[in-house]
Order: C-alpha cells, then sequence, then structure tokens
C-alpha cells in the first residue's frame, strides 16, 4: 500500500478540521528564528516545541526519553526521528500535527478489561524508537513527521474532538508514543481535567524518570513484550529487552492499568520454552493477574517472506501461560476462536462473549463475575 493511501485508511474521514493555525504553546523562539532564517525552508516550523528530558554534552545535546541514549549534534536529529538539535537545544517536531487520527473500539488496542465495549480517540505523529522487522505501521513509524501528511490538531483540539465523537478515552497509538511524548503529555492532562480516560499503546521503551512523570497522567497502557530474549530484541526490534520488563513493573506499581501484547512470530519469537520462560518472570513479578495476548502474525514488511502463525502454535504458548500461573490470556487476530472470550479465572465460566471487537455479552457486574462473585481485574467503569 502507497504511503498516501495508507495515511488515507488511517485519517479520521470525519474530522472537522481546524482551519486556523494556532501556535503551539512552547514554540521556542530559537525555532522560530532558524525556521524564518531561510536556512530550512521546512514547513513544519509551527509543530516545533522544546523536547522534555534533554541535557548538554558540549555543543550536542544528550536525549534521556530512551533506552537509545542518542546524542544529538547540532543539525542532527535522534534515532526516532522527530527529536532535533536546533542551535544546542532539542526540539520534538512532533507537537500537535498527528499523521493518523482515528476512532476505535477500545478493544483494538487490545485492551480487554478498560472500558469494554467504549472507543478510544486514537491519534499518532510519525516516529519511533525502535526498527522491528515486521512493523506493521512502518510508513508512519520509520519515517520523520516531516515526512508524513500530518492534521493540525493541538492537544485542546484533541480533547474536544474525542468529546464531540463520543468517545471515552485518548488513545496514543499507531507510531511509537515515547517519541511524541511532550504532545501527548500536554494532551493526556487537559483530557483528565475533562474526566477523559487516557491510553498508552507503546513498545515500553522508555526510561524510567518520563515513565513515571507520565503514569500521572495515563489510566491504561498495553505494551508489546516482543520477545524474551535479548539477542531476539537486538536483531529483531533494534531494542534491549531489560528497558522494556522494567516499564512493565512501573506501570503495575503506579496503578495503570496494564495489558501486554506478546507477537508470536514463526521462526523468530514463537519457541514455547521461552514463551513459558516469560510467562514464569511475569508470574514471580506479581503481573500473573495482567491480561497475555498472543497476536497472530501477518507477513509484513522486512517479514513479507514469512507465513502467518499457525494457530496451532498460539494455542501451544496460551496453554503454557496458563500452566504457568497467568490469569487472563487471549488469543489475538483468529477471528472466532475460543481464546477472544473472557472467562473468569475462579469458576471458569464465560464472563465476556466477544466477536472481534464487538462485546455480545457481559457479566461482570461492579467488577465482579455475575456466576461466582469473584473480583476481576480490570476498569468496569
Ligand atoms: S527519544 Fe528519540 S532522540 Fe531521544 S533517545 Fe530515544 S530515539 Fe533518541
Amino acid at each position: 500500500m502507497r504511503k498516501r493511501e495508507f495515511l488515507g485508511c488511517c485519517a479520521y474521514g470525519a474530522m472537522n478540521l481546524l482551519t486556523a493555525r494556532p501556535l503551539p504553546p512552547r514554540l521556542h523562539e530559537e525555532v522560530d528564528a532558524w525556521l524564518h532564517s531561510g536556512s530550512s525552508g521546512d514547513e513544519l516550523w509551527k509543530w516545533s516545541t522544546e523536547a522534555l528530558f534533554a541535557e548538554a554534552a558540549g555543543d550536542s545535546i544528550h536525549c534521556l526519553k530512551c533506552p537509545n541514549d542518542c546524542t544529538i549534534p547540532v543539525g542532527g536529529s535522534g534515532l526516532c526521528r522527530n527529536r532535533v538539535n536546533v542551535r544546542g537545544k532539542l526540539y520534538s517536531i512532533a507537537y500537535g500535527n498527528p499523521c493518523a487520527v482515528h476512532v476505535d473500539p477500545i478493544e483494538k488496542k487490545p485492551l480487554l478489561h478498560f472500558l469494554p465495549g467504549t472507543r478510544a480517540f486514537s491519534i499518532a505523529a510519525a516516529g519511533c524508537n525502535l526498527a522491528c522487522l515486521n512493523c506493521q505501521n512502518w510508513q508512519i513509524s520509520q519515517v520523520s513527521p516531516k515526512d508524513t501528511e500530518n492534521q493540525d490538531l493541538m492537544p485542546r483540539a484533541v480533547v474536544s474532538e474525542c468529546k464531540r465523537t463520543g468517545c471515552a478515552s485518548i488513545a496514543y497509538t499507531y507510531s511509537e508514543p515515547t517519541t511524541f511524548y511532550e504532545y501527548a503529555f500536554d494532551t493526556a492532562g487537559i483530557a483528565r481535567r475533562e474526566g477523559i480516560r487516557n491510553v498508552w499503546k507503546s513498545n515500553g521503551y522508555i526510561e524510567e524518570t518520563p515513565l513515571r512523570k507520565l503514569c500521572a497522567v495515563m489510566d491504561a497502557a498495553n505494551i508489546d513484550l516482543k520477545s524474551f530474549d535479548e539477542n531476539i530484541y537486538a536483531r529483531l526490534n533494534a531494542g534491549k529487552l531489560a528497558p522494556v520488563l522494567r516499564t512493565l513493573r512501573i506501570f503495575h506499581e503506579m496503578r495503570v492499568w496494564l495489558e501486554i501484547t506478546n507477537l508470536v512470530i514463526p521462526g523468530w519469537t514463537d519457541d514455547v520454552d521461552m514463551i513459558r520462560r516469560m510467562c514464569s518472570w511475569l508470574c514471580t513479578n506479581g503481573l500473573d493477574d495482567v491480561p497475555l495476548h498472543f497476536s497472530r502474525f501477518s507477513p509484513l514488511y522486512k517479514l513479507n517472506q514469512l507465513a502467518p502463525t499457525p494457530v496451532k502454535r498460539l494455542e501451544e504458548a496460551h496453554a503454557a501461560a496458563v500452566k504457568e500461573g497467568m490469569k487472563y490470556v487471549y488469543i489475538g487476530n483468529v477471528p472466532g476462536h475460543t481464546a477472544e472470550h473472557t472467562y473468569c479465572h475462579h469458576c471458569k465460566k464465560m464472563i465476556i462473549e466477544r466477536r472481534g471487537y464487538s462485546i455480545v455479552t457481559q457479566h461482570v457486574k461492579g467488577g465482579k463475575c455475575s456466576f461466582c462473585a469473584t473480583s476481576i481485574p480490570g476498569v468496569w467503569g
């Protein structure tokens, strides 16, 4: 699919786009001067804001946002492509300029224990701090905000559109929200004050300090745990496992509702012994209540030559997770599979029946199983 076609699919068609073009609240005069100096010719000047979590390193700047630890020279940009060093200051160029805006069922994130049946106003700006061979959104994740078609949607406008479209939450998703942190953080703060929840769909590749600050405004997160092997993380994702495990622990400790997605890729992440070790780690770290989604891989991007994950292998992963002690385990991207429903961990009865992203029946009342009154972990409204 061509970039323009893809973005057309992502774009929120019914959006009443703003015609006014207000300046971002944190537009810095140096960016303004830089962009008016004629040195750039960059039409995206209005979307710059001074980046959080950065420190000087001589003429360069050390970005402290994620474990990539970029040191960025003047005129350069970080690996995520949306942090630039302008005259010794670091700026995000992804503030108020989402390249994808859409209304999604919350189940699509996937979040199955968080306000089921509601919709999430979903936004993304271009950029990512990993480089997964299987990326399903590579057209927007592996480019700069300068390369995408963007909308004009400042934080207050995001919240207004969320309310206008009857969404219960705003989801920061599709690409990697850590790379548009400033935009997401400011939007989430306004949303909170307006009674709207915030959802973080992420690879979990973020440093501890920005993560803890983020937890103050996030209500739920779905984190991709891409494998349980440092070597695979390095080769498949250009990242590291340990920071992602730390992220899982912090979200849980900070009481942000957490669910985990593990994409099972044939020949890469489908080793059931590794999955067993991963689940053992989750249980040992008190995350046995966290819903775990085994997601089916489809051939994509640089792994286009692989076959889709056999359903049998997903079922083996599911069985291994349950055996290790995970209480709420799902299989995703296999429409009609019995593991897309929720079963009470205590009485084993089906308490939420789903068809795709829709809910058919629900037997959770006041956060408890209607059959045996066991508390079901989650945020139920
Ligand atoms: S957020 Fe971007 S610039 Fe900062 S360390 Fe990560 S990849 Fe590098």
